[in-house]
């Protein structure tokens, strides 16, 4: 069965008469349908781009009683926003949310695509996203979400970029823009989902190819993963989970972050050989291992052997810190630790 052009209003009147019924109330649809609160729509587009919603919804939470409004963000110092930034990962959003609050600040909200688009770190997913649900301007988006109901829609293994675009522009509802999108993205994540899509629930199995071929979840084809690179890494803990040594990550791995002071074993190069570069380096001496965390990104996996040790600079307050999930980790090693001995007292 093939989708026809014919087919297209009824298919889209299904999709948005279902959003209509079971759109979810999310904490950042604030505001009437293509008219919802930008600063609102823009952060959770961000905080989402890496998060799980359920999840997210935590983190836009904390985000928001921090900094209510983009004037509160452009006001707080970067170290306030990497600390509500913590565990959301990619940081480097957090400081281009923080840069492009400013601008806003000095030159207004923008409200069409190519405004959002000219702002720092805003790509052409989040400036549709924003424009058509905050702004009302009939912009298709283009993600995960909506690749996968329309490669299903249509029956597509393969779907380009180009494609995903063509057929979403072709559905899409210019007189409902911000339901439109946020109906794909809903169906998307509650009904089509990756893995076992609830077909039996979704409003467009009528006209949907993948259905009808009995394997809906074999559409679209996997993309092929680049390979994961294994990094190993060092880290002391000089002081405790209360207090410690912290040094600012430079780099793009988990850079802009406070963190234990680490050194990345390289090529050829033994762990000890890592950990005597570090204790040199910060004047500290090596009392023992804690254990070994780990850490995964797209592309990388990262395990960091912790040590306790004595000695170094300056001792900081953790709880002042913007740490990445990862150095969280490691000072729960201290922490058991800490646990194991009474319990052994
Ligand atoms: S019928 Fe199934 S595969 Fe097709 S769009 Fe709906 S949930 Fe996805």
């Amino acid at each position: 069965m093939t989708l026809s052009p014919a087919d297209l209003p009824a298919v889209r009147g299904a999709l948005l008469a279902w959003f209509d019924r079971a759109g979810r109330p999310l904490p950042w649809r604030v505001g009437p349908e293509g008219g919802r609160d930008p600063y609102r729509v823009w952060v959770s587009e961000v905080l989402l781009q890496q998060t799980q919603v359920a999840r997210g919804q935590v983190y836009f939470e904390r985000f928001m009683t921090a900094f209510p409004t983009v004037q509160a963000l452009a006001d707080a110092p970067i170290e306030a926003v990497l600390k509500a930034w913590e565990g959301c990962g990619y940081y480097a959003r957090a400081r281009n949310l923080h840069r492009a609050a400013g601008v806003i600040v000095r030159e207004g909200m923008p409200t069409t695509y190519e405004g959002w688009r000219a702002l720092p770190g805003v790509g052409p997913y989040t400036a549709a996203a924003v424009a058509s649900l905050a702004c009302g301007e009939a912009r298709a988006v283009n993600d995960g979400n909506v690749r996968r109901v329309l490669a299903r829609l249509h029956g597509e293994r393969q779907p380009t970029q180009t494609w995903v675009q063509a057929r979403a522009d072709e559905l899409f509802d210019p007189a409902r823009p911000g339901a439109f999108n946020e109906a794909v993205m809903d169906l998307g994540a509650t009904t089509c989902t990756p893995k076992t899509p609830k077909c039996g629930e979704c409003p467009l199995q009528a006209w949907c190819t993948a259905f009808a071929s009995g394997y809906p979840a074999a559409f679209p084809a996997p993309k092929e993963r680049a390979a994961v690179r294994e990094i190993h890494a060092v880290a002391l803990l000089l002081g405790d989970a209360r207090e410690a040594v912290l040094e600012r990550r430079e780099g793009s791995l988990l850079g802009g972050l406070m963190g234990l002071p680490n050194e990345v074993v390289r090529e050829g190069e033994t762990p000890e050989k890592a950990l005597a570069r570090l204790a040199e380096r910060l004047g500290a001496s090596v009392t023992g291992e804690l254990g070994t965390v780990t850490h995964t990104m797209t592309h990388r996996h990262l395990n960091l052997t912790v040590y306790g040790g004595l000695g170094g600079p300056p001792r900081s307050r953790v709880s002042d810190a913007a740490l990445s999930r990862l150095d969280h980790k490691a000072l729960g090693l201290w922490e058991r630790r800490q646990d194991s001995l009474f319990a052994g007292a």
